[in-house]
Parts: structure tokens; C-alpha cells; sequence
């Protein structure tokens, strides 16, 4: 990667605890250079510690937020009456259609400045944003086709929140439909298009914490062709691949009718996965579905919060992990902006279906839940971001948090049982430093603009 804007700048730090490479050392000493870690050494001398700067508590690698929609922050906790008597995705999907058909540039930016303040408060320190809000509100292109990609582009560089942007291929309704319904006209894109944006984006950057790749919004909104052209431009030009797939028993049924095979197992059959996709969700995917997309090398990213607002289903985790696939954590709707809510959510949904406890490190003696889960997540950003984000290691961004020792919930806690408590005990505001490729960020959230753009979307 490009090196962030801090050339030839080196930072050290020392930090009491430090989670390297899947467990908790002391002492440890961080450098960083031109942003990112030149060294991550354990068990620093005296020497090593006077010459450089401690870091207040535990710190941790800074996370990837593999699955953003930045404009549904704007719904979050407006959805949750029953409209109908009978309500589910499909119903939910209108109402976030709304928002989608009614936000402006302007308030995108607000509201996606916000949301990105709030991931890097939670120790998101990069977000995938899967983009596909392209028109304007009549379905026109803007002037400027980057009209609305930028304000996502601005809202990531007025936080300091690392951005992958996912310029997202949207061409039709459903299985058998040659077009987008009336109220989908935003989404209106062609594999030209959303390669123009990608490629834009890239080139707009100068710091390296910008960067795209490419989505399809999902099986049933692309068809084959387009599937193949989007899908042989972004490996031509070594961009990761995102897709909706499986998340719904409805899209299972509809691409079994269109198709004769599971959505999985048809994307497995016509696109040649590799490392660089990322399946997301996959909640509806079978076990040998599951094991042929582990022997490709592709990722899963898991939105555990909005998989449950929605009413998606249990995804099969125990055999995921028991395989080693690898996956990443996103927080899509954005309904909450906490990574360990989705990983307590992610490990709780398994013991309510299975009556057991602590299922992620099922067959690992001795092993925190929070540990497996924790550090697969960190293991599974960089195949979500495309860039170096695997933690507190040489070569990788330069990205922390240092956790907020005082915090409530960590009171009394021995150091190493850190992580468990900061998924398994709710603390609030958790991080009191957040940097991204060696350079702090504010913590302070941009609440004016926002209060303002949800005031005018929802008067
Ligand atoms: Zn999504």
C-alpha cells in the first residue's frame, strides 16, 4: 500500500498489554513508519521504554468493518413497529427503500461522518462500504457520476476512518426481471459504471487510506454476463470482490427456480471465487456449500446484529470455524456500532439454538470464546479491505485502540481476561485512543450535521 500522510515518520509506542498475533503480551513495544508497524516486540528493555510513548491501557489492532451501508445509520431504531401485522426483510426492505430514495449527497456525508466517527470510537479503524446509492433521487445520473460516492470518499477523510469503497453492480429486481423497479431507480449501474467509480476512487487518494474494490449487489440483481465482466475486470486489477448472497430462504428458493441450484453453489459453478471474494452473509448455506467456498479461499463476512433485526436465520458458525474458514465482522444496517455486540450475538445466537456454551472454542481446552472469535475477525479484515489490516504485526496499517482500563466493566478484571469482558460485559465507550496507520484520530462525533441531515429526512 501507498504509505498514509506520514512519510519518513516513525512513532513508537509502548503499551502495558498489547494483543499480538492471537494472544496478550506485555510490554510491548510498536513502532511505526510511513504508517505502518516496522516493529511489535514483546518484553521491550527499560531503554526501549524511556524512549518511547506509553499507551494509557490494553491495545488492541484496529478492526475491519467488513459490510457498511452508511445511509441506513439514518433508520437505525426507526423500523422496530410490526407496519402490517406481518413483518419481515421484505417488509423492512421498503421501508429502507425510503431512505434510500430520499437522501441527499449532503446529508449522506453527515450521516456516514457520523456513523465512521462512532466505529473508530467502538475500534473500527477501516469500513468496507458497500456502495449503490448511484443516482440521483429522480434515478437521473448526477452531473458528476462520483456525486455520491465522494460524499462517502469526504465522510471517511473527515474522520480518519481507513475506507474501502464498493462501488456495487444493481441491474435488475429479481431472478427473471430485466430491470429495477420504479422505487430501486438510485441503484440503476452497469459493470462500466461502477468500474469507472472504483477506479476514480482509487485515483483520488493520494494517502493510501482510500482505497475500492468492486461489489454485486447480489445473484438476483446481476445477471451472468454482467456477473462475469465486473468479475474478470476486478481480478485483471487485483480488487476484492464483495456479494450478498444467501442471506435470505426467499433468494434460495427463487435462484433453485431460476437456476436449479442454491445460490452458493451456482456462484461456486460460474465465477470462479477466489481469495479476494467475500461472500456476505451466507446465513442459508449449506455445509458442502460451505466447504467448497473454504477449499477456494473465500472469505464470509458475518453482520450478526443485522442478521437478527432481520430475521435472516442462524448462520452454521461451528462448522465454519471447524473447518477454518475465514471470515470477517460487519455491521451492515447498522442497528449497533459495537464489535463486540456482534461477536456476543454471534456466539449467543449458536448457545440459544444449540444449549451449549462458549461454541466458537468448542474443542479448544482452556480457549476464551472471545479469543476465537476475536482474533478470526482480525485474521478475516485484510481479504475484506484489500489492504495489509491483520493486526499488530510487521508490515501490516499501523492501527490500534487503547482500551479504556477504567471502564466499569473491566473493574477488577485480570489483564488477560480483557477481551471476554469487553464482549461478554457490555462496557460502554470502551476506547479512549484510536489510531489509524500511526496517526490518531478524534474521537469526537460530528453530532451537529447530523442532527440536522435526520431532522431533514425525517421531519
Ligand atoms: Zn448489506
Amino acid at each position: 500500500m501507498r504509505a498514509a500522510s506520514c512519510m519518513a515518520d516513525t512513532r513508537r509506542f509502548v503499551a502495558p498489554q498489547a494483543w499480538v498475533g492471537g494472544r496478550w503480551e506485555r510490554d510491548v513495544l510498536l513502532v511505526a513508519q510511513d504508517g505502518l508497524w516496522q516493529q511489535v516486540r514483546a518484553g521491550c528493555t527499560a531503554g526501549e521504554r524511556a524512549a518511547a510513548e506509553p499507551l494509557p491501557g490494553p491495545v488492541l489492532p484496529g478492526l475491519v468493518n467488513g459490510h457498511s451501508h452508511a445511509f441506513q445509520r439514518a433508520i437505525a431504531g426507526l423500523t422496530e413497529a410490526n407496519a402490517q401485522g406481518h413483518d419481515d426483510f421484505w417488509s423492512w426492505r421498503d421501508r429502507m427503500y425510503a431512505a434510500a430514495l430520499r437522501i441527499t449527497p449532503q446529508q449522506l456525508e453527515a450521516v456516514a461522518a457520523f456513523l465512521y466517527a462512532e466505529l473508530l470510537r467502538a475500534g473500527y479503524t477501516q469500513v468496507c462500504e458497500f456502495h449503490y446509492l448511484h443516482n440521483d433521487a429522480d434515478g437521473r445520473p448526477y452531473a458528476d457520476p462520483l456525486e455520491m460516492a465522494m460524499a462517502l470518499v469526504r465522510a471517511a477523510q473527515r474522520t480518519g476512518i481507513g475506507l474501502t469503497l464498493l462501488p456495487t453492480l444493481y441491474m435488475r429486481s429479481g431472478f427473471s426481471a430485466t430491470g429495477l423497479r420504479d422505487d430501486q431507480r438510485r441503484f440503476a449501474s452497469t459493470p462500466g459504471s461502477v468500474l469507472r467509480i472504483a477506479e476514480a476512487v482509487r485515483r483520488a487518494d493520494a494517502t493510501g487510506a482510500v482505497t475500492a474494490g468492486i461489489a454485486l449487489h447480489s445473484l438476483r440483481a446481476v445477471d451472468e454476463g454482467a456477473l462475469e465482466e465486473t468479475a474478470q475486470a476486478a481480478r485483471a486489477a487485483a480488487l476484492p470482490v464483495h456479494i450478498h448472497v444467501a442471506e435470505q430462504q426467499q433468494e434460495v428458493d427463487d435462484c433453485l427456480r431460476r437456476h436449479g441450484q442454491r445460490p452458493v453453489e451456482w456462484l461456486l459453478a460460474h465465477a470462479n471465487l477466489d481469495a479476494r471474494w467475500n461472500l456476505v452473509h451466507a446465513t442459508q448455506a449449506s455445509r458442502p456449500e460451505l466447504e467448497a467456498v473454504q477449499r477456494c479461499g473465500a472469505s464470509i463476512v458475518l453482520c450478526p446484529s443485522t442478521e437478527a433485526n432481520l430475521g435472516d436465520g442462524i448462520f452454521d458458525l461451528p462448522r465454519w470455524l471447524e473447518i477454518g474458514g475465514r471470515w470477517s465482522v460487519g455491521s451492515d444496517s447498522h442497528v449497533t456500532r459495537s464489535w463486540m455486540e456482534e461477536l456476543r450475538l454471534l456466539e449467543y445466537a449458536q448457545r440459544l439454538v444449540l444449549k451449549q456454551r462458549n461454541v466458537a472454542a468448542r474443542g479448544r481446552r482452556q480457549t476464551e470464546t472471545a479469543s476465537v472469535l476475536y482474533q478470526a475477525a482480525v485474521d478475516g479484515g485484510s481479504a475484506a479491505a484489500g489492504l495489509p489490516l491483520g493486526g499488530l504485526a510487521v508490515g501490516q496499517r499501523a492501527d490500534f485502540c487503547v482500551v479504556d482500563a477504567q471502564a466499569p466493566a473491566l473493574a477488577g478484571v485480570p489483564p488477560e481476561h480483557t477481551l471476554s469482558a469487553l464482549v461478554f460485559s457490555s462496557p460502554e465507550a470502551p476506547m479512549v485512543r484510536v489510531c489509524v496507520g500511526g496517526r490518531d484520530v478524534s474521537l469526537d462525533l460530528p453530532a451537529a450535521a447530523y442532527g440536522a441531515a435526520m431532522q431533514a429526512l425525517w421531519p
